[in-house]
Formats: structure tokens, sequence, C-alpha cells
């Protein structure tokens, strides 16, 4: 091989160049966080593309979000001095997946134009289905019915296929036959659901082997990103694409199972139901012809979708179901200083079921990582506004700051304190608090008895929910209000009191105009956290997303609460809605200079110069709900998930842990995660918070040694508010601000082991 080549090529190590050449067979890259395999993919295509082994519409290269997808396209156009036009199936298993289904729809009983159901849909319709067949629906959701068919559908396990006794465990063995109505219901609602978007391609592909050949043909390269991640459907879908196609004598038509509800199918004689792995087997023997050149790049300590059915099996088997395929591995890292490197690979050497590997850095030890605890949450999201300011103040960029967060809840606290702060920031993954539906409808509620006159948030609710005041009537109001220029507000109130309206709609309006009446008047009396939760209720808002089975009512309901509960740092409602509309106001174009808000979870692939990773407490990191439903795997899966927290940062680490934290509006006392104990002393260093404190001080944690949580837990059981009510007492008593910690038992002893930067004052 020639030591000088493309352009593209200069700068990589012989291991990734390796990587990058071996253009023929099975390669699988597994590798640590950081050692540039997401880079040798993308090189990987850049060389394909300009040695012309191939043109863009021929490769399939799979990415786990479609930003990743985007971002993979704008490097390679980099590379190549040149924009790629044309990567058509460059994107997630989802996209490729959906694309594929439409091309041949018509072989799933669909049409091209069929819709993709989201969850809420999924549930709506399983609800239906319930019904009909007068299923409970409260001793048996249909939310539960809907994360069985998902889970059966990441196995690749079609109705027929699933296994009698995990079918048994839904009303009483009913569930397989619930799949199979649902999934007819689908097809006469010409919809799919995602576990659709591969699961009805690979069907396609084993009852039409001249289908399959024809992709099979098409794609002279499969590339895929995060292969630890990918579920049994996913691999199943691949390995059926990467098979060197076969001559059109030779190939028959993979055996299957075939779904009873489908008329238009030869049923199978046999009832044996076999699960994936049969499954697996099957598909293997019936497609034992050579491998194609499919390139995977993954690494088993950040598989961290075990729940949504990932098989970290995947990828610790892939020379056994790719014969001959070369494994490289890459052991340099490129992204993190020393001491993050050795954080982070120390703690993931706890975790039992992994292959092991190395990695280094040539890099400097750098900063260590740090540890920080704070009273509360709110004390805590304070702490990193400020470190976040001194970071911009040095010249560093935002776009270089991002916040992983375990649960999604634990976002608003930091969005209002950006807020604040007048720090711009974006969410990754979702909608920002305040922008998320249910919200905006309560605060229209709240402008709209703020201020009679905001016309654009009356709007928004006065059919919210329903109340048969459609279009016609809003558009009457409006023509009323023009014509005399009035507020919406003040024409429903006189429009009212005519017989313009029919005796339905006017009755609806005149409750509507007296009910915010009445609760204008109440703001006078009430606290505006009480008037909030009236005006919910009263309204018929709440009862709305009670009454909601969709899967993410639930959600909706707790981010009802944490508004009301974020109103509670506002003195009325008037600076309230101020607040709020800053929060609204802020532009967040994408190209803005913004820290980064995301979960651990969305947080994959990605990487920051500064990375700051709160709520490491038991029970919110390791989760609990994981812990109880998946024992020690579900803890291994944990660490895993601080493990990629941990390695998305190029030169600063941060974790803070509370004491306190309120969880759906309870305060808990929460102790520091056990995977702090698991950190390497050498590398981290604990220090203060700058959040200021009502707490007595944080030097108590500070001089803390981690690895005596049992005592920490047992000394602070009592309730959080109780506690800061007798701190604050007793650094008044004291005279004291800090360190006034009488409560925290034996820690000060242990001041000694740990070094400890205990100098900022509150
Ligand atoms: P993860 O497991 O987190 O997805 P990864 O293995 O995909 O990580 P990359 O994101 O590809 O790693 O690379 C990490 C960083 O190291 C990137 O900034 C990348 O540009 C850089 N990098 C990779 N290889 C080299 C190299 N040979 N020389 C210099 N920088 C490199
Ligand atoms: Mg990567």
């Amino acid at each position: 091989r020639a030591s000088v080549g493309p352009k593209y090529l200069t700068g990589l190590n012989p291991e990734q160049r390796d990587a990058v050449e071996t253009l023929d067979g099975p390669v699988l890259v597994l590798a640590g966080a950081g050692t540039g395999k997401t880079r040798v993919l993308t090189t990987r295509i850049a060389h394909i593309l300009s040695q012309g082994r191939a043109r863009p519409a021929e490769i399939l290269s799979v990415t786990f979000t479609n930003k990743a997808a985007r971002e993979m396209k704008h490097r390679l156009g980099q590379m190549l001095g040149q924009a790629v036009e044309g990567m058509p199936w460059l994107g997630t298993f989802h996209s490729i997946g959906g694309r594929i289904l439409r091309t041949h729809a018509e072989l799933a009983q669909l049409k091209s134009n069929f819709t993709v159901l989201d969850t809420d849909d999924q549930v709506r319709l399983l609800k239906q289905l319930l019904q009909a067949d007068n299923i409970d629906d409260k001793r048996w959701p249909a939310r539960m019915l809907a994360g069985l068919i998902d889970g059966w559908k990441n196995r690749g396990l079609t109705p027929s296929q699933v296994p009698p006794g995990e079918a048994a465990v839904f009303a009483n063995g009913k569930g397989g036959k619930l799949y199979a109505s649902y999934q007819e219901r689908l097809k006469i609602l010409n919809a799919a659901d995602f576990g659709d978007l591969l699961l009805e391609d690979i069907r396609i592909f084993r009852e039409h082997p001249d289908i399959l050949r024809q992709y099979q043909q098409r794609f002279k390269f499969i590339l895929v990103d995060e292969y630890q991640d990918t579920n049994v459907a996913q691999y199943l879908w691949l390995r059926l694409l990467s098979q060197a196609p076969s001559k059109p004598a030779a190939q028959a038509a993979i055996p299957e199972r075939v779904e009873d509800s489908n008329p238009d199918s030869p049923s199978e004689s046999d009832n044996t139901h076999r699960p994936e792995m049969t499954e697996r087997a099957a598909i293997a023997a019936a497609s034992a012809g050579p491998t194609k050149n499919i390139c995977c790049v993954g690494d088993d300590d950040q598989s961290i979708y075990g729940w949504r059915g990932a098989e970290v099996d995947n990828i610790l088997r892939f020379d056994h179901d790719f014969p001959g395929a070369k494994v490289i591995r890459l052991e340099r890292n490129y992204r993190s200083t020393g001491h993050i490197l050795a954080a982070a690979s120390h703690l993931i050497a706890h975790n039992e079921g992994r292959l092991g590997k190395t990695l280094r850095t040539e890099d400097q030890d750098g900063e260590k990582v740090t540890v920080t605890g704070s009273w509360d949450s709110e004390e805590e999201a304070r702490g990193i506004g400020e470190e976040i300011e001194q970071i911009q103040r040095q010249g560093e960029k935002l776009n270089e700051v991002a916040i992983l967060v375990r649960a999604s809840y634990q976002m608003r606290e930091f969005e209002d304190r950006f807020v604040t702060l007048g720090l711009p920031y974006r969410v990754i993954g979702g909608p920002r608090f305040y922008e998320r539906a249910e919200i905006r409808d309560a605060l229209a509620y709240l402008r709209v008895i703020n201020s009679p006159a905001d016309d654009l948030a009356f709007e928004r609710i006065v059919n919210v929910p329903k109340r048969g005041l459609g279009d016609a009537t809003v558009q009457m109001l409006h023509d009323h209000a023009r014509k005399r220029r009035i507020p919406l507000f003040e024409a429903a109130r006189a429009v009212v009191e005519t017989d313009e309206l029919k005796p339905k709609a006017r009755g609806s309006l005149r409750d509507v105009v007296t009910q915010f009446d009445r609760w204008r008047a109440q703001r006078e009396v009430t606290a505006h956290t009480d008037l909030a939760q009236i005006v919910l209720d009263e309204s018929g808002y709440t009862e709305m997303w009670q009454k909601d089975r969709s899967a993410d009512a639930a959600g909706r309901l707790e981010n009802l609460k944490e508004l009301v509960r974020s109103m509670e740092e506002f003195e009325n409602l008037q600076g309230f809605l101020e607040h709020i509309s800053l929060v609204m106001d802020r532009d967040s174009g994408a190209d803005e200079d913004a820290v980064s808000l995301m979960t651990l979870h969305s947080a994959k692939g990605l990487e920051f110069d500064n990375v700051f990773l709160p709520g490491w407490e038991e029970g919110l990191f390791p989760s609990q709900r994981t812990l109880d439903e998946q024992g020690r795997a579900g803890l291994e899966e944990e660490r895993r998930l601080g493990h990629v927290g941990l390695t998305r940062a190029r030169r600063r680490a941060k974790i803070y842990f509370a004491t306190n934290r309120r969880i759906h509006g309870t305060w808990s006392t929460t102790i520091p995660s056990r995977f702090l104990d698991e950190l390497p002393a050498a590398n981290v260093e604990i220090t203060e918070s700058k959040g200021g404190s009502a707490w007595g001080g944080t030097g108590g944690y500070g001089a803390s040694r981690f690895d005596d949580m049992e005592a920490f837990g047992s000394t602070y059981s009592t309730p959080g508010w109780q506690r800061a009510q007798a701190n604050r007492n007793r650094g008044q008593a004291n005279g004291q601000g800090r360190n006034g910690g009488g409560g925290r038992g034996g820690f000060e002893e242990e001041a000694s082991n740990f070094s400890s930067t205990s100098s900022s004052g509150p």
C-alpha cells in the first residue's frame, strides 16, 4: 500500500487507515469512544467514491440519528472538496427502511403514501381494539400492549412467531391475537408503525427473492455506525441485504412464518413458534452466500439501548455471522484529555460483561474530572450556570458546552436558569420545556386571565378542551372584534348577549366568559400557583389529558405539574408571565452560539470541550426504574451510560450531585450515585458548588469519602425542607454561612482523605 495517498487519508493512524482501505469483505471496527470510528466510516465513503468503486446511490450507510446523517454528508463534502449530491441511502434504519417499504408498499397491503404512526396514534388504535374485545383497559393498559408489540417487532417477530408463553402475559393469553388484529387494522388504515418500517421490509425480502436481489445488487457497500445498539430486526435486515446476490434460480424464497391475519399468503403448517434466535439461524442458513462489503463500527461499552431491544450480542457475534470478517481495533483516543479518559475507563471497568479494550491518549492529562455536591437541584443549576458564564468569559464558545441529563425533567431547571442569565441554549432531541404544546395551552389560559386583550392566547384555548366552538364561531368573533375595535374576549362577552350564535355554542361561550371573570376575581385573593391549579382543573384541561390514553399523556400531566411548581419561584402571575415571554422570545436559530441541553441517550456520538453531568444520585442515576426492571444488567447499562457521558468531553468533565431533589413535586433526600465511588481518586477533584447555598455549606461533601454512602443515607433521613430550615437556623446561630453541618455526622473527620478546594464563598 502506498504511504502517500489522497488528502483525506493523511492524519489517519495505521489501524484507521486499514479500516478505510479494506474495502472488500466484512469489516468490524470494534473500538472505544473517541477513537475515530465515525471518522473512519466517513473517510471510507470518501475513499469508495474517489476510487470509483461505487456511485453515491450504491452505498447504504446507516447512522443513528438524522442529524448524524446530515453531519456525515457535510464532512464528506469537506473531504472530497465538493458537495456530495445524491446519497439517497445515507440515513437512519427508519428512514431507509421506510423508503424501501414505500417502493413496495403493495406487497405489504399498503399504498405508497401510507402514514407512519407515532406512539400516540399507536396507543389510541390499540385502545380501540381492546374496547372492541371487551378487555378492561385499566387492568390491561393499551400502552403496555404497545410496549409488548414494539418489543416483538424489535426482535423481528411477526404475530405468528411470538412464543405462546410471551403472548400469554397480556389479557389472559390474548396478546398474540391482539397483535395480529392490530396489524390487520394498520393495513385498513393504510398505516405502519416504526417497527413495520423494517419488519415489513424483512418480510418482503424473504417472500420475494427477486426484490431482495435487486437491493443486494444495488448496494455495493454497506456501512453501519453505532452497531452495538442494533436490535434483532435491524440485524436481520442488514444480514439479508449484505449477502452477495445469488443467481435467480438458486435463490428460493426464504422460509418464514406468515401472519394468520394475512389471507393472501400461504400459511405454514407447523405450529412451532420460533423465537428470534432460530429466526436468525434460518436466515443465516437460507442466505449462506458470500458476504459482501459490510463495515460495522461500534463499542460494546457504549451499548445503551438494551431497553429498546438492542442486542449487544450482535457486535460480539459479528465474526461468526459474517465469516471471514476482519476485526480492527483502534486504541488511540483522539478526543479526551488523560484525566477524563482515565476516569471513564476506570468507571466502565466495573462492568463484568464486556470485551475489554485498551484506550490511550497522547494528549496531556489536562484538568481533573470534578465532582461537586449541592444542597438541592436549584443550587446545582445555579452553580452550573455560573461555571458556564465563567467559561464564556474566558472566551470559549457556548457551542462547546453541553449539559447531559439522565431524565428529561431535569432540563426545566436549567432552562429557567439560562433565561435568567441570558445564556442562549438549545435542547437536542425534544422541544424546550415551555414550548411543549400542553405548556403553551396552560400558559394561554394564564395569559388571558392576566390580559383579556391577549387575542392570540384566547384563540388558542377557546376550544381546548373541545367545547363546540369551532372555526365559524372564532371567525364571527373576529369580525365582531374588528368592527368594534375590541379584543376577542370582549367580543365574546358581547356576542353571548345576542342571538347570533346557536344556543349550544352561545351557552359554551358564555361559560368561558364567566369562568375567566371568576378566575380574574380569584386572582386578587389566591396565590398564583393555586390559581393556576384551579384554572387547569376547572377549565377541564387537566381532565382532557387524564382521559387521554396516549402514551405521552402521563408525561404531559407531569409537565403541567412541573409548570405549576416552577411558578413558585416568582412572586406573582405577572412576574412569572414576564419571565416566560423572555423564554419564548429567545431566538433559537440553529447557527447561534448556544449551550446544548440533552439526555445522555441523545448524546451518543457527539463531543464537546465542556461537559456538565448533573444529577449523579442514586435513584436518578443509576435510574431506580432500570434497576428494578433489569437488575444487574440494568446497572451495567446505566454504567455504560455514565461512560458515554464522560467520554463526550474533550477538555472538561464536571459531575454534580444534589442532596435534595424534587421529583414530580415531592422533595426527596438523595444519596450520591454509586458511580462516584467508582471513579479513580487520582483523576478526580472534589470541588464546592459555586451556586451559593441555603445549606450550611457543601464543605461536608467536599470532605467526605463517597465510599461511605451507607452512612450518607442514614444521616440524611429527615425530609429535605426540614433540614433546609434546620441548617438555615444553624447557619444563623453559628454566625457562619458555611460548614455549619452539625447534622452530617462524622464526615468532617475524613477531610484529609480527599484533596478539596474549599475556598470559594457563596
Ligand atoms: P464515539 O464512540 O463517541 O462515537 P468515535 O470512535 O466515533 O467516537 P470520532 O467521533 O470519529 O470517534 O472521533 C473522535 C474525535 O477524534 C473527532 O473529533 C475526530 O475528528 C478525531 N479524530 C479521529 N481520528 C483522528 C486522527 N487520526 N487524527 C486526529 N483526530 C482524529
Ligand atoms: Mg462515533
